[in-house]
């Protein structure tokens, strides 16, 4: 195996000082509260016995980069020189999709500009054969620069378990196994798990109301396939092609609220190679025309090309997550753009039987997922869970039992909402991984 230059971060050595950051800030003229490198601090509540363990982080130039791979408009290259990943502001969109899948949380979102910005690994300095400023400036030599193996630490102590081999050895990790456990029996306080307080100040979940964009461009397009498919085995769409047009332009429209830099919106497709990102969006956009044409003139052979571009559009968006998404609750919140998709096309199909049994079978995942989270439950989501039940599946199983037409619209109302405050829902349980986030779902 050969070697590549990269950081080595002992642990032992680390006193949480932040002279990297300040030399980061200084080298880049970054504008602080926003930093580059990051020194993540654990046992923060300074609980006695528990010790204190610091790991400095920027990004680690990964020869697997995911950010590379994922980022829609190219935004990432790699410096042949001295193979730093480098971010291309004016690529940028800021759409924060490289914030998500960046298993170490190095790329930043800077709410001034609209798109993020990242270490660049010095990559000025190390053409003129200096090391990074954070590394020159670390007091205590915790922070260096040096050649390492190219794969030099798969799994290594609060780092990432997926394969991006980033360009940092560890060391000193021993800290990991000198955290003092809690004598529980000597104390009167409540039972605790000493490593998951050490750690947990890093897990990190997205600010999920704020994606509330999202949520309805994704909603909107699992919606509209839905609908289009509840008509392909008749051979009639109940759908007409300017509502569809209407719908899909809210969607779009919706969904650039996301961006940091709207009008760059066009360049979301420039990077199809790789990123699942820009896939969904060629895909809605190819469903809605080919589905648009099809209704038009009535032509079955583009309704089927439509119906499965709109399938290839909801795993689009289904990968989008999966590629990204950590914890246990994964696989309970996978394929629910095609779930609600199934919901709508029963309805609007008025498969009265499968849309039962559909709102039955997401109820029970529902309720599953609330309930191997209990302890986490705050009021104001107990209530919104209890909402969703009641429009998800109470009124439209009350309104189906009772055959009552009259009620279709609110029928359609309340399967809508509900679906809605369920893919808000997906949002608040989705959390990207972070440095420590594997290490903590064992000690969880
Ligand atoms: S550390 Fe994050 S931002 Fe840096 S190359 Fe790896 S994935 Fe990309
Ligand atoms: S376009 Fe999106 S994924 Fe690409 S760098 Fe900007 S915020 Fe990150
Ligand atoms: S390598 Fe340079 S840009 Fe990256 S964190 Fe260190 S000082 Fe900042």
């Amino acid at each position: 195996m050969g070697t590549i230059s990269g950081f080595i971060f002992d642990y032992s050595k680390c006193v949480g000082c932040h002279a990297c950051v300040v030399a980061c800030t200084v080298e880049n003229s970054t504008v602080p509260p926003l930093n580059w490198r990051k020194v993540n601090h654990f046992n923060r509540q300074k609980l006695p016995l528990l010790g204190f363990v610091h790991q400095s982080l920027a990004c680690n130039h990964c020869q697997e980069a995911p950010c590379l791979k994922a980022c829609p408009s190219g935004a990432y290259k790699i410096d042949p020189e001295t193979k730093a990943v480098i971010h291309t502001p004016e690529l940028c969109l800021g759409c924060k999709y490289c914030t998500w899948v960046c298993p170490f949380d190095a790329p930043k979102f800077n709410a001034q500009s609209g798109i993020v910005e990242k270490c660049h690994l010095c990559y000025h300095r190390l053409k003129e054969g200096q090391i990074p400023a954070c590394a020159q400036n670390c007091p205590t030599g915790a922070l260096s620069f040096d050649e390492i193996e190219e794969q030099p630490n798969p799994n290594a102590f609060g780092l990432s378990e997926r394969n991006v081999y980033p360009r940092i050895k560890i060391v000193g990790n021993k800290v990991q196994s000198i955290v003092p456990q809690i004598d529980l029996a000597a104390t009167t306080s409540t039972p605790v798990n000493s490593n998951r307080i050490l750690f947990q100040e890093n897990a990190n979940s997205m600010e999920w109301l704020k994606e509330w964009p999202l949520a309805v461009f994704t909603f909107l397009s699992a919606f509209l396939v839905g609908w289009f498919w509840a008509g392909i085995g008749n051979h009639s769409i109940p759908l007409s092609p300017w509502l569809m047009l209407v719908i899909a332009g809210v969607a779009m429209a919706v969904s650039t609220l996301h961006l940091g830099k709207p009008l760059r919106a066009y360049k979301s497709i420039n990077n199809l190679i790789t990123s699942w990102l820009s896939r969904e969006i060629l895909m809605f956009g190819l469903f809605v025309w080919v589905g648009f044409i099809s209704i038009f003139f009535n032509n079955i052979w583009t309704a089927y090309l439509a119906s499965g571009l709109g399938f290839i559009l909801l795993i689009s968006i289904e990968m989008l997550y999966v590629s990204v998404r950590s914890g246990p609750k994964s696989l309970l919140s996978s394929g629910n753009t095609i779930a609600i998709a199934l919901v709508f096309a029963s309805l609007f199909g008025e498969h009265m039987s499968l849309l039962i049994a559909l709102l039955a079978f997401k109820t029970m995942i529902y309720l599953i997922k609330v309930g191997s989270s209990l302890s986490n439950i705050t009021p104001a989501i107990a209530m919104v869970s209890l909402v969703r039940l009641i429009l998800g599946f109470v009124i439209p199983f009350g309104l189906i039992a009772l055959r009552n037409e009259s009620f279709s619209w609110v029928l359609l109302l309340s399967v809508i909402l509900g679906e809605i405050i369920d893919r808000l829902i997906f949002y608040r349980e989705f959390k990207p991984e972070r440095p420590f986030e594997s290490y903590l779902a064992d000690v969880r």
